[in-house]
């Protein structure tokens, strides 16, 4: 029997976005020309990519006990997910995520004001057998010690199965701690802002070099840096290599990074060279910028290998 593909740990927020022309100086104002609403968090846009391509997958995550954790968890069902380990905290929102989106094409932008709610901690039951019994298990935690038991576990559990970790809640972290927890994964995205957050570099080539000599002493042997409109880089012990973006005009840049994770995601559990993930990656992540909202134009198959110039 082939072993399911991939199983994801996470975050599910809610997003209300705001659509404004330009971000206003401090003190100032600006016209909300848009506002809507609809499921979102780093991890469950992540899933609902893969699902929207066919991929089947396994979501483990927690939501509040309101109206917009049901209709998260509804929604990745209606994508196809397995959501049975998408489980109702008693007492606690749904995480909410108030997103301000700004210009468009080159200067497309957003901001992010968290509110925090319901999200899995350390103590939280989990049916690890079961996730770790997926070929690569999508790591996107931000409890610190949730994250380090979940990098300890495959060697004690389930040896073959992979760890993708993402940078982005890593960066809740102080840097050291975030950076000794990112390289216990096998694999690991980010965007440049991140990598240089847990390198505590300021600069790229710096932190590139940092990464690259963890690589050698530690778990992690690929990393996948997202750059927005440049494309990314993908880092192996030998070297950064640079893959550009496919030209799109950017509407909203909401959830990009999670479409990229998934392009990382599918790269692994198909087996494809290094290179051609980071393409695969940079292609979804340039489909996911097309709308307004982190999932809108999240594309099927055909429209990603299209793009790919597959057939
Ligand atoms: P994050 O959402 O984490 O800030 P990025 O902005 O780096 O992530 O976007 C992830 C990926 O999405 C990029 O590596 C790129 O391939 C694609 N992407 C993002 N913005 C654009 C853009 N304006 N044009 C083309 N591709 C883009």
């Amino acid at each position: 029997m082939t072993r399911p593909a991939i199983a994801a740990i996470g975050m599910a927020s809610w997003d209300r976005m705001l659509v404004v022309d330009d971000y206003p100086e401090a003190g100032s104002y600006a016209v909300v020309r848009q506002m809507l609403e609809g499921p979102g968090g780093t991890t469950a846009n992540t899933v609902a990519a893969l699902a929207r391509l066919g991929v089947p997958v396994t979501f483990a995550a927690k939501v509040g006990d309101d109206r917009e954790g049901a209709a998260l968890r509804d929604g990745l069902a209606a994508e196809g997910c397995d959501v049975s380990a998408v489980t109702t905290r008693a007492g606690e929102p749904t995480d909410l995520g108030i997103i301000i989106i700004s210009g468009s094409g080159e200067r497309a932008e957003r901001t992010i004001y968290w509110q925090q709610g319901a999200r899995l901690r350390y103590g939280d039951p989990l049916p690890i057998a079961e996730l770790f019994a997926h070929d690569l298990v999508v790591v996107d935690v931000d409890d610190a010690r949730l994250r380090q038991l979940i990098v300890d576990l495959p060697i004690h559990v389930a040896p073959r199965t992979r760890l993708l970790g993402t940078l982005t809640l890593l960066t809740e972290l102080p840097p050291e701690q975030a950076l000794a927890l990112a390289v216990r994964h096998d694999y690991l995205c980010g965007n440049e802002r991140e990598l240089r957050y847990v390198t505590g570099e300021t600069n790229l080539e710096r932190a590139l070099v940092r990464l690259r000599e963890r690589m050698l002493l530690d778990q992690l042997r690929l990393a996948f840096i997202s750059r927005g409109p440049l494309g990314c880089l993908v880092v192996t012990e030998e070297a950064a290599e640079a893959v550009p973006a496919f030209p799109v005009a950017a509407v909203d840049t909401t959830g990009a990074g999670d479409a990229f994770a998934a392009g990382v995601a599918l790269g692994l559990i198909e087996r494809r060279a290094p290179g051609e993930i980071g393409r695969l990656a940079n292609a979804l992540g340039a489909l996911a910028v097309r709308g307004l909202g982190a999932r809108a134009s999240l594309p099927q198959r055909a429209e990603l290998d299209a793009l790919l110039g597959r057939s």
